[in-house]
């Protein structure tokens, strides 16, 4: 499949209160449009993303593949959130944070069999209220840390909180990284229980999503096994990494340029508000009262 994609400063992305997260790019220095042919698969379009120094929210509206991300690992629930994902022939994208892999060694290499890795820095600090230096810092030693422990090149970064500026934009794009953001948010992080966790991502799920978990909540763990996997497969979605959902459904430029709203489209998901209550295991009536944050 060929694409192009350009760009151009993204100023607003987010409307306050979508779950989504916050723009806090302030501004950063436009760049001239430019225009790009993806031939490659996977890292090859991961890199080229990263060139272009823009945020990503979420892929393409044109296939069934989704991006299941979970941060703040690695830790205690790792091996069940891998036993869960194995199972279903699942893949997903583990933004780890650097410090904790001291106590968790041998975790990177497992969620790297199934998946790609992300930078989530090396402390889980507010990037937005560093100095450049300190980014680099904070960027550089995460990503040394997860090299050593799981072989592989990381290309992918996600700011704690979604908290990001122009500083941290620049540094990003210097190291080559692509910074991955999400337009579904499970709220997992937020205290939500794992019926609320699944209803947070499956009323928001169109194709193309990037879906933002955490691996560490015993709460999300249930919510993937009871409910989203299931339902998931159900839907006939396929569960890929961040580097396969840009190989398989890149986002256009138009998405790029409109960034969080870029990932709105018109029909939700595959399937009609129907199915995708049979998915849930509910009726109807009942969905059409089930209260839910409007992502975008
Ligand atoms: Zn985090």
């Amino acid at each position: 499949m060929a694409t192009w994609l350009g760009t151009r400063s993204h100023s607003s992305e987010a409307r306050s209160g979508s779950g989504a997260p916050e723009p806090t790019h302030s501004g950063g220095g436009s760049t001239s449009p430019r225009r790009r042919t993806i031939s490659s698969p996977g890292k090859g379009v991961t890199a080229r993303l990263a060139r272009l120094g823009v945020p990503l929210y979420c892929g393409g509206h044109r296939g069934h593949v989704v991006a299941l991300t979970f941060d703040d690992g690695p830790g205690p629930y790792t091996h069940l959130v891998l036993r869960l994902l194995r199972r279903d022939h699942a893949r997903a994208t583990f933004f780890l944070v650097g410090r904790l892999l001291r106590d968790w060694p041998v975790l990177p290499l497992r969620e790297r069999a199934l998946g790609s890795l992300g930078d989530h820095t090396w402390s889980h600090i507010n990037l937005a209220a560093l100095p450049a230096a300190a980014v680099t810092s904070q960027l550089e030693d995460a990503r040394r840390a997860i090299s050593a422990d799981a072989h592989v090149r990381v290309q992918l970064f996600r700011p704690p909180y979604g908290s990001r500026n122009a500083t941290v934009d620049r540094v990003a794009r210097r190291l080559g990284m692509l910074d991955v953001l999400w337009n579904v948010d499970s709220f997992d992080w937020a205290g939500a229980n794992w019926t609320q966790i699944a209803r947070n991502v499956l009323h928001h799920l169109s194709p193309g999503a990037i879906v933002l978990m955490h691996e560490n909540r015993g709460q999300t763990i249930r919510a993937l096994k009871f409910i989203l996997l299931p339902a998931l497969r159900r839907l006939r979605y396929r569960l890929v990494t961040v580097p396969q959902l840009l190989a398989l459904d890149p986002p256009s430029t138009a998405q790029l340029d409109r960034g969080l709203e870029g990932c709105a489209r018109n029909s939700p998901s595959p399937g009609s508000a129907k199915t995708r209550s049979a998915a849930l295991g509910i009726e109807k009536r009942d969905y059409s009262r089930l209260s839910f944050r409007t992502a975008l």
